[in-house]
């Protein structure tokens, strides 16, 4: 199959066009984004920056641009407005959030002149205390561990090369940390339950809930005619963050995900993925860990040690090499036993 290569204007940029397979690797990269063209103006956006963020979707229309995750800040989030212009002149006219977390929607109030499309679950979460969510501060302690880590890093280095490197690696941590303090969440102002489609003149834009599973309100992005899908962190290329997860219905959500046609999926974290096996993979782990993790509840064993002792090394493909669950992976699972909804 032939495809046409896109021009861009960009800084610098490396367009490798494929005659053949399933992905063109066109790859333009501005001083904080790379791109990749996964399909006719469907670009996978990743932060250059050594942070972590979540990967965002740019969607290049005839006349507009729809966008799919703000990111991490809204200095993250302003980068990614900017690195946009490199690939068209085209307006952002709709942003849509994929599910609520921090990573992926604290950008959002860069776009509040535009609607910002999200389910129902995620307007929820987004307008009911955010900044208290056991995700995010969790998060935010993460970045304090790190930044600990760095300056302890800094102070026992003897190599004056090596130092510089550790210092500005520190500062542009630092920075990124202190970005934090802007974050004032907005949420969707647009919102689903089920399915919305955005009509464009050459391509449709289908926004489908498939069923709980990284979160209650993740939805799918999906472009029948290129048979894309982004995916958010419902499928990635292995095991998603479980903490707020639905890990007893997530194989479910991932079959009806599975009956779309499609043959490259874009996830939250990582590269585009090509290997659906993938997701029969974390299906089967996920339906594994649900079951022995509910027979620990059962036989009355702790968090502590249920986290320890649970075996899923027979995952080898994800791959899984040691035995032990993430602690709030367990609790999360006893919660959902406790507590179902
Ligand atoms: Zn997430």
């Amino acid at each position: 199959m032939t495809r046409r290569c896109s021009m861009f204007r960009v800084l610098t940029s490396v367009a490798i066009c494929a005659t053949a397979g399933v992905l063109i690797a066109a790859q333009p990269t501005t001083d904080t984004h790379r791109f990749t063209e996964i399909r006719n103006g469907i670009y996978l956006a990743q932060t250059t920056d050594p942070v972590f963020n979540s990967n965002a979707l740019v969607i290049v229309n005839d006349d507009d641009v729809v966008l799919v995750d703000s990111h991490v800040t809204p200095s993250k989030a302003r980068d990614l407005i900017t690195a946009v212009k490199t690939l068209t002149p085209n307006p952002i006219t709709a942003l849509i959030n994929s599910h609520h977390h921090w990573d992926h929607a604290h950008g959002n109030q860069e776009f509040a002149d535009i609607p910002i499309i999200g389910h129902e679950f995620t307007y929820t979460k987004m307008s009911t205390a955010p900044l208290q969510e056991g995700t995010y501060t969790r998060g935010l302690a993460g970045n304090d561990a790190r930044l600990a880590r760095m300056r302890e890093q800094v102070a026992a280095t003897t190599d004056a090369t090596e130092r510089a490197q550790l210092e500005a690696d520190l500062e542009l941590f630092a920075a990124h940390v202190r970005d934090f303090d802007e974050i004032a969440p907005v949420p969707p102002t647009v919102t689903m339950n089920d399915r919305m489609t955005l009509h464009r003149e050459s391509r449709k834009i289908q926004i489908r809930f498939l069923g709980r599973a990284h979160t209650g309100g993740d939805i799918a992005v999906y472009f029948p005619d290129d048979k894309v899908v982004f995916t958010g962190d419902m499928a990635l290329g292995g095991p998603s963050y479980l903490g707020d997860g639905f890990v007893d219905e997530w194989p479910q959500t991932l079959e009806n995900l599975k009956a779309l046609d499609f043959d490259v999926f874009v996830p939250g974290h990582g590269s585009a993925v090509t290997d659906l096996n993938r997701i029969d993979l974390v299906q089967a782990y996920y339906r594994d860990l649900w079951q022995k993790t509910a027979a620990k509840h059962e036989a009355g064993v702790s968090v502590t040690e249920a986290s320890q002792t649970i075996d899923l090394t027979n995952h080898t493909l994800i791959p899984i090499r040691q035995v032990g669950v993430d602690p709030l992976t367990v609790q999360r699972i006893y919660d959902r036993l406790e507590n179902p909804d």
